[in-house]
């Protein structure tokens, strides 16, 4: 996703925010930037705000998620939806509409939000929602078929990070890299937005000799794992699990054997050795 750049304004905000909703709106400028607006709400006191403006190439923070922006107040929390229990985010304007572009960078914020604060789908929602403003209005034609295709994408979205996550190892993360385990971020939230580009690896390396047969055969407990569809391979536990739970991953026919058929076996040869040392007695005698 694109950078979030802090500029914190010393206006427009009051302390303390109860994050539930993330709510979306329309600067309704012609064309202005995320930048442009960072720097006209911390000049001084404009009696409006967002917390984030969002543009085709970047994002501005202007007011700390854990502070309210004034960005809904208009409906006076008459939806159950206020200042004090939300985020607020600007799209900015491209010839008087919200770009596809500006749209994805909203949503790539959004999705994150909702992440850091557990926010369900069903509270992203419109200005309109909070004061029945016409805002965020390009979403509104056609009985806001814009905005339901908006969260349409982001639910879609949402389901292939997840998919991705699979690609991810966050406890090899963490334990890689001490400085995303002492921020508190999320770990896969921060290898999309920074780590990839600093080209740290989000998974451990696959060891010599590995395969996902000898894994889940040395391995029966992660093989039954698989099988209830908690895992999607042997390789996606070792990914998260395995790799540093020192568990064996090459095997000999011995190791393939269930223990009882190793008992059996080992009781036939003594057997059968006894036999023999028995005929042989017989013999000497
Ligand atoms: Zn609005």
């Amino acid at each position: 996703m694109v950078s979030i750049i802090k500029q914190i304004s010393n206006y427009n905000y009051e302390d303390g925010n109860n994050v539930q909703y993330i709510v979306c709106h329309f600067t309704g400028n012609s064309n202005d930037s995320a930048q442009g607006n960072a720097n006209y709400f911390n000049a001084c006191d404009r009696e409006a705000s967002a917390h984030y403006f969002v543009d085709d190439n970047v994002i501005y923070q202007v007011v700390e998620d854990f502070n309210a922006s004034w960005h809904c107040g208009d409906g006076n929390g008459a939806y159950g939806i206020s200042n004090y229990n939300s985020i607020g985010i600007e799209m900015c304007g491209t010839n008087g509409d919200i770009s596809e572009k500006t749209a994805k960078n909203a949503r790539d914020l959004i999705r994150l939000l909702m992440n850091k604060y557990g926010v369900p789908i069903d509270r992203v929602v419109r200005h309109y929602d909070a004061s029945r403003k016409n805002c965020p209005s390009p979403f509104s034609c056609n009985n806001w078929t814009r905005w339901a295709d908006f969260k349409d994408k982001i639910v879609n979205e949402v389901e292939e990070e997840e998919m991705k996550i699979r690609a991810f190892s966050r406890t090899w993360y963490l334990s890689q890299y001490q400085d995303v385990a002492k921020n508190g971020i999320d770990p896969y939230q921060h290898y999309l937005a920074y780590g990839k580009k600093e080209g740290r690896q989000p998974l451990p390396p696959i060891p010599t000799g590995y395969t996902d047969s000898g894994y889940l055969i040395c391995n029966p407990d992660v093989a039954a794992a698989v099988n209830k569809g908690i895992f999607v391979s042997g390789l996606d536990h070792y990914y998260e699990f395995g790799w540093r739970e020192g568990r064996k991953f090459t095997y000999s026919l011995v190791d393939a054997m269930p223990q009882s058929e190793i008992d059996t076996k080992v009781k036939a040869m003594v057997e059968q050795l006894k036999k023999q040392v028995n005929d042989i007695e017989n013999l000497v005698k």
